[in-house]
């Protein structure tokens, strides 16, 4: 393979840990017990970075985001250290976008303010719900009340700010998704993520599930939220994404039309292109395994060059979550490979009405959004597209679902 340039450079930073796991998270967070260590945390997490540096030499930061976990249990001072050791050792443009993401269970108006001191200039709150039993029902650890208050205190402090938002909650009525969706627009928010609950592996609600709403009452629910922020002005541009004007999450589009990653932190996952190769990086899990091999310069363990025949399949599972699609020409230079080895695999999805193309352009359709799994398994190589099917939670690390 022969890439003719490469992707804008993201950097994600994962900060893993939480109050307490909720029953529906799946990733890689863990309950805070006793004194969370910071300082060994964010030395760990520049050695982590001095150590991919070389892998990305000369190449300018497009975007920052620090996902969790909740990064907002992190100190002002502990985020300010890190921001500028990426600054000292990166190039980045003062405008930069750098997202962090925060619980209103942690919130401190202090801290808010030392968060945007230190150089995070768009926030993303997991507010979840602003009806309390549903809150409780999540087993999140705020309220409604915290989470209005979070709101009105970063909306004051932060020039961008996103609502992470969940329906098809627990005995939720489509009224009450839209009433959550209509409140966090009614605060001034610039972005709504809107998630629809599901029930991932290995966590509580698997194991334990709750009554939810219908596929058909969830459907309804998708349709009413996407006609009431399109009301609002919001642009609908992913799966799960709605922006005002000017505002898309630039850090999430990097990761839909296949940019490139270093990511950083315990679990965190990577991808680099090189001309002639595109690999995929992984960090260990556990906090303490992950702070022990980045501080002995050996986080960089687990590193893949993603074989031709997946690069279709990355590619589409990312790309075909953009509700306005992709140019033609985009899969090429990201990947390397002509559009026109995957005719056979887009005839497919056109005849199945899932996707719409003209001679420079794909999209998926409504039906294709709505059953994106089935689109995305369409590139599956080889025959084990005829029997595997993708969940959308195999959306990239920092494509902040629900914090
Ligand atoms: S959903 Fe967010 S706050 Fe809850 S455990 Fe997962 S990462 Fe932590």
């Amino acid at each position: 393979m022969k890439l003719s340039r490469l992707p804008p450079l993201s950097l994600y930073v994962h900060l893993p840990w939480c109050i307490r796991k909720c029953p529906y998270c799946d990733f890689n967070s863990h309950e805070q017990r006793g004194e969370i260590p910071e300082g060994e945390y964010v030395d760990a997490l520049v050695a982590d970075l001095e150590a991919s540096l070389p892998d990305v030499w000369g190449r300018r930061l497009h975007t920052m985001f620090l996902g969790g976990g909740t990064p907002s249990l992190f100190a002002p001072e502990s985020i300010e250290r890190l921001v500028t050791a990426v600054r000292t050792r990166m190039s980045v443009d003062p405008g930069t976008e750098i997202t962090m993401e925060a619980n209103p269970g942690t919130f401190e108006m202090e801290r808010f303010r030392g968060f945007r001191a230190a150089g995070v200039n768009r926030l993303s709150i997991g507010v979840q719900s602003f009806d309390d039993a549903k809150l409780a029902a999540l087993g999140r650890v705020h309220g409604a009340g915290e989470a209005r208050r979070a709101l009105e205190a970063a909306l004051a402090i932060f020039p961008r700010v996103n609502a992470d938002l969940m329906y098809a909650l627990p005995g939720q009525r489509l009224e009450e998704a839209v009433a959550d969706v209509r409140e966090a627009v009614a605060h001034g928010v610039t972005h709504v993520s809107a998630y629809h609950l599901a029930l991932e592996p290995d966590t509580h609600f698997a194991r334990f599930p709750p009554q939810l709403p219908s596929d058909d009452e969830s459907a309804d629910m998708q349709e009413a939220i996407e006609e009431e922020l399109a009301g609002a002005g919001f642009e609908h541009y992913e799966t799960s994404a709605f922006a005002r004007p000017g505002e898309r999450a630039l850090h999430n589009v990097n990761y839909w039309t296949f940019g490139d990653y270093v990511g950083l932190g315990a679990g965190a996952h990577g991808k680099i292109s090189f001309r002639d190769r595109i690999t995929r990086t992984e960090r260990a899990r556990k906090p303490v395994t992950y702070m022990r091999e980045a501080l002995a310069g050996e986080a960089h363990r687990a590193v893949r060059v993603v074989s031709e025949g997946e690069l279709p399949f990355e590619f589409m599972l990312n790309a075909l979550r953009l509700v306005g699609g992709f140019p033609a020409a985009l899969f090429e230079e990201r990947t390397g490979l002509s559009i026109q080895a995957l005719s056979r695999e887009l005839g497919e999805a056109e005849s199945a009405g899932l996707i719409e193309r003209d001679a420079t352009h794909i999209r998926p359709t409504r039906r294709g959004e709505r059953f994106l799994n089935d689109l995305t398994a369409l590139f599956l190589p080889g025959e084990r597209a005829a029997r595997r099917t993708i969940p959308i939670s195999t959306s990239p690390p920092g494509t902040a679902r629900h914090s």
